[in-house]
């Protein structure tokens, strides 16, 4: 195991510390970070920072341009190959940030008269932003109640059935940590005939036996047109991607804007994610060291705990940013999520598990957090998740 962020780094030694999160700018002291979307602990991992290293003394660093014009390496093209295959599809094209690849696809797919996109109402914003990008490019857009497949089935069979339909939706949604429902999305796209794309932001790596995300997880990976990714999560590097059929891949290096008008990804950066996913397939002990953790925190908080993600939902602004505190104070760092990014009356802990946590690191926070008496004052995971009618989720 390696550390989640903390000490200077020294290049090429392993850390044999996994948990000292120094220097955090919120406190002088060692902190533990339950706030990382790092889930498998591979940001500081040996073999990530070694590979950035090399290829930064063989490349150098800015890429120079965008890829169609000559940022394109040959090491972007072995990341979309290696990507495609953990997503079992034909092709994959990478973006400079998991934001960017979001708002190209929904904008390329969703624009045009005949365009509609049906949108998960919890997706995140660079879907929402996507989606609001393609409906000024006269795309209709519907947002369906979250995983609500009457709802969904409702806006579709009204859509006249010459519209081209795009449902996109979260794989595991960032703020409740629960799952897209996927045998609902899937059945529905063998009725109506729609695209399907998943954001698999959170679960790339994190679900699924290979990693392969929340679709390969629910068994349904062959049946979703469109896998959205980042590697700023799990992977621990930086950037975005679209897996996907070539004719989909066409369309984006030619209507992709955030694609064709921003600069390639660099050379280091997308060495990193090559090695993340050799770490992947080498040692996927992290993985079910992650979920271990994830049953764990769900035992000791009395919650069926489903992802890394574990939203403590305790109602006011006020009250979650005092019980974010209360934690500091002991040396936790839980961030306390507010309104817009979610519905107003459900501000959150929002504690999020790393294969760089010790079962140890779990059972001090589940200490911590009764002694702050914040256990008996949350309601349980997605309780109160609420309406949001406006699309904001960070
Ligand atoms: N999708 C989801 C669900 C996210 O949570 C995020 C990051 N907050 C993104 C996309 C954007 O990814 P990136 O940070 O790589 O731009």
């Amino acid at each position: 195991m390696v550390d989640l962020i903390s000490r200077p780094f020294e290049a090429g030694r392993p850390l044999e510390d996994p948990q000292t999160h120094a220097a955090h700018p919120f406190s002088s002291r060692a902190l533990k970070l339950f706030s990382t979307n790092d889930y498998l602990g591979l940001s500081t991992h040996v073999a990530l920072r070694r590979a950035a290293a090399d290829a930064a003394m063989l490349y150098g660093l800015g890429p120079r341009s965008s890829a169609l014009v000559g940022g394109y390496t040959l090491l972007h093209q072995e990341l979309e190959r290696r990507l495609a295959a953990l997503k079992g599809t034909e092709e994959c094209l990478l973006f400079p940030t998991g934001f960017a690849a979001n708002l190209a696809i929904v904008s390329a797919l969703g624009s045009g008269e005949d365009a509609a996109i049906f949108s998960d109402e919890l997706n995140h914003a660079s879907i929402v932003d996507g989606a609001r990008l393609a409906s000024r490019n006269k795309g209709r857009l519907h947002i369906y109640r979250h995983n609500d497949m009457r709802h969904l089935e409702e806006l579709l069979s009204a859509c006249p059935s010459h519209h081209r339909k795009l449902v996109v939706a979260d794989s595991l949604f960032s703020m409740d940590g629960d799952f897209a429902d996927f045998q609902g999305l899937t059945s529905l796209r063998r009725k109506h005939g729609f695209l399907l794309a998943v954001d698999e932001a959170h679960a790339t790596l994190v679900c699924g036996s290979r990693g392969g995300g929340a679709a390969e997880a629910f068994g349904v990976a062959g049946e979703v047109d469109v896998h959205i990714g980042t590697l700023s999560k799990a992977v621990g590097a930086h950037g975005g991607f679209v897996a996907c059929r070539a004719e989909l891949k066409t369309l984006l290096l030619n209507k992709g804007r955030p694609y064709v008008f921003s600069t390639a990804l660099p050379a280091p950066v997308v060495a990193a994610a090559i090695a993340a996913l050799q770490v992947n397939e080498q040692e996927p002990d992290r993985r079910e060291h992650l979920w271990r953790l994830v049953r764990q925190l769900g035992e000791g908080l009395g919650v069926d705990a489903c992802s890394p993600i574990v939203p403590l939902i305790v109602g006011s602004e006020a009250a979650a940013v005092a019980a974010s505190a209360a934690l500091l104070e002991k040396g936790f760092y839980v961030p306390a999520i507010r309104p817009p990014t979610v519905a107003p009356g459900t501000s959150r802990l929002r504690i999020s598990l790393s294969a760089a946590h010790t079962t140890e690191d779990v059972d001090a926070l589940l200490v911590a957090l009764k002694e702050c008496g914040i256990l008996s004052a949350a309601g349980s995971p997605l309780a109160a998740a609420g309406s949001i009618v406006e699309q904001d989720v960070v």
